[in-house]
């Protein structure tokens, strides 16, 4: 496209990251360069756990440092916000209003409080979007940019008040929700299983933190479709690390724990319970834990399953119940199960599981992370960085058009994935342009002239001034690799497309090869002829600005700011002229330029507020 330039707000930069907002755990994830990542916080976790400590209700603690303050402030830190979610409080069992050590209270709407002060009392929502804005700025500053679009991940069962609320919370950390998507359908996602052909079943065996639930699936044209769920919104790790606790407790005769104690000890056989995932014995420590007193426990992997197994057969049983509810004849008609949530890290998990289903269940991917990364798939599908997980092809070169200046601006980058879809935004760079030449491209190479071109449209648009034009311009792939380009009047609504057959994938590859190898024998060259261009656009744009301003207000300068500008002026021109295309000089005469013209700006600037 000649005559064109890249506006900021290019449509290829709108990120969407998906989260997984979880009862025990959170996290954040986002499509980068095709590939799903979770993203790390400062001290390199993924995991953030959903705890909100108000022991400073001006400024809430999210994650591990919320955790941190539990040991000592138990009362004013919200652990296990999303049970209470979406839900009325007439809605509550007796464990549910008293069990947490923090104060569950009625709001006169109907609606359930988290009492942290005297007076002071946060909603569900509240707690929940401290963890989101928290997830938020993880994802900033991983990414090193703003974002506010998101896809957030709830329970198959969430009701729409459940749903509506995990919106809200959203809304009030500053994003914008673009899906809501099902647990376990984000977690097939992430296992590639919509890649699976149709009417296949699939049984997602989620055991979190505090919560178990078991959904059936099944694949009917490429879209999942949850067709049971079941579960025990009371079982989960927390069971295994109670029941370690009471073990412990037990053993030493411990009795009547203060709430800290509690904590303290529930710290400690969780722990003990992960550690004995992979280990076959853990000592458990409780230093100086009552009266100045330590205890410590020899704890082998039989004696945690020995007080694990009453929550796993649970699991098991609603499983069985839930296959009768599909009416599955069976479990053998489950095709795939997959194991999501941190405590399917249990090996007696595992090894229950395969005796109840016959078929060794799939682990390829961290049971804990799996949602997040289906999360931020979908959310990756929705912003155009993920064109669809199934790996027919690649693009073997890049797809751009020619932008101002004859520089090659891709669109879909080489190697990407089809089908693939992306679009980008431009305006005109002259005024009254009549209309834009798209010109498709093909290639590697920096300059529009030593790429392909496949293809050229006009898109006409009515006069208007410098940048009042604009133009979406949007490339699609589709599975059989035919590449349809579509440009967008903005203003008008009018959409022009060019279709192009094969030629966007089919290409012998010989010729990429050489296409590939020669991007980088050049890639110097083509380097010092993009910086040049753009150097050379910047100085086209300068000096008539520069002569039209002197023009104006150059009477109030002195002699010696004049000359400065015109001698500045004077070198731009005569590099623009040389025809030795120095880049790295052009730029620097530019900078001058711009330096010299500092106080002649500053006139123009209050010339035009006199003019008001
Ligand atoms: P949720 O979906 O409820 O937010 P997660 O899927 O993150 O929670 O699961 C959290 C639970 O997983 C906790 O009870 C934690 O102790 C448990 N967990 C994490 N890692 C392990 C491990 N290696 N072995 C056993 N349990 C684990
Ligand atoms: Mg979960």
């Amino acid at each position: 496209m000649s005559d064109t330039e890249n506006s900021p707000n290019a449509v290829n930069d709108e990120v969407i990251i998906g989260i997984d907002l979880g009862t025990t755990n959170s996290l954040v994830g986002v499509v980068d360069s095709g590939f799903p990542i979770i993203l790390a916080d400062a001290n390199g976790d993924r995991l953030t756990p959903s705890v909100v400590s108000y022991a400073d209700p001006e400024n809430p603690r999210v994650g591990k440092e919320a955790l941190r303050a539990a040991q000592t402030a138990a009362a004013v830190t919200i652990a296990s916000a999303k049970r209470y979610l979406g839900r009325p409080f007439s809605d509550l069992n007796d464990e549910e209003k008293s069990a947490p050590p923090f104060r569950v209270v009625a709001l006169s709407d109907g609606g359930i409080g988290f009492k942290i002060l005297n007076d002071t009392v946060v909603t569900p929502v509240d707690v929940s979007s401290e963890i989101l804005r928290h997830l938020k700025e993880i994802a900033e500053a991983a990414l090193e940019l703003k974002v506010n679009r998101a896809v957030i991940t709830v329970p198959a069962y969430f009701n729409n008040s459940q749903r509506e609320a995990t919106k809200s919370a959203a809304v009030k950390a500053g994003l914008s929700v673009e899906r809501i998507i099902n647990e376990p359908t984000a977690a097939a996602l992430a296992y590639g299983l919509d890649k699976l052909d149709d009417e296949q079943t699939v049984a997602v065996y989620d055991l979190g933190g505090g919560t178990f639930d078991l959904s059936v699936l099944q694949m009917r044209g490429g879209l999942f479709e949850v067709i049971s769920t079941a579960g025990d919104t009371q079982l989960g790790g927390d069971d295994f690390d109670t029941a370690l606790a009471l073990f412990v407790a037990e053993q030493h005769d411990l009795k009547d724990l203060s709430s800290e104690e509690t904590t303290q000890l529930m710290a400690e056989a969780r722990k003990a319970k992960e550690s004995l995932s992979s280990a076959d014995n853990y000592s458990l420590r409780l230093p100086f834990f009552r009266d100045g007193k330590s205890y410590e426990s020899e704890i082998t992997r039989e004696q945690f399953e020995s007080v694990a197994d009453v929550f796993i057969d649970r699991s098991g049983s609603i499983c069985r119940r839930a296959f009768a509810e599909a009416e599955l004849k069976g479990v053998g008609s489950v095709d795939h199960l997959i194991l999501v949530g941190g405590s399917t890290r249990v090996p007696r998990v595992q090894e229950q599981l395969e005796a109840w289903f016959g078929h060794e269940p799939n682990l390829s991917q961290h049971p804990d992370e799996a949602v997040a990364l289906g999360a931020a798939i979908q959310a990756g599908m929705l912003c155009g960085r993920v064109r669809s997980i199934v790996l027919v092809d690649v693009t073997p070169l890049s797809l751009g058009i020619e932008t101002f200046g004859g520089l090659m601006n891709v669109i879909i980058a080489r190697n990407s994935t089809i089908p693939a879809k992306a679009g980008e935004m431009f305006t005109n760079a002259v005024a009254n342009q009549p209309s834009m030449a798209i010109r498709v491209l093909q290639g590697e190479r920096e300059m529009a002239k030593d790429n392909w071109l496949l293809g050229e449209i006009e898109v006409p648009f009515s006069p208007g001034a410098k940048g009042s034009a604009r133009v979406g311009v949007q490339f699609a792939i589709d599975r059989d690799g035919i590449l349809e380009v579509l440009a967008r009047d903005t203003v008008t609504g009018e959409d022009h497309v060019l279709e192009i057959r094969n030629s966007a994938i089919d290409v012998d590859d010989a010729e990429v090869e050489k296409m590939v190898s020669e991007s980088v024998d050049y890639a110097f060259d083509d380097m010092n002829a993009r910086v040049w261009t753009e150097a050379k656009l910047k100085s086209e744009e300068l000096l008539p600005a520069v002569e039209m301003a002197m023009a104006q207000v150059g009477g109030q300068l002195d002699d010696s700011d004049k000359a400065d500008i015109e001698s500045a002026a004077a070198n731009v021109r005569s590099l623009l002229d040389s025809g030795d295309s120095n880049a790295a000089a052009l730029k620097a005469a530019n900078q001058s330029l711009d330096e010299a013209t500092q106080t002649l700006a500053a006139l123009l600037v209050e010339a035009a507020f006199e003019d008001v």
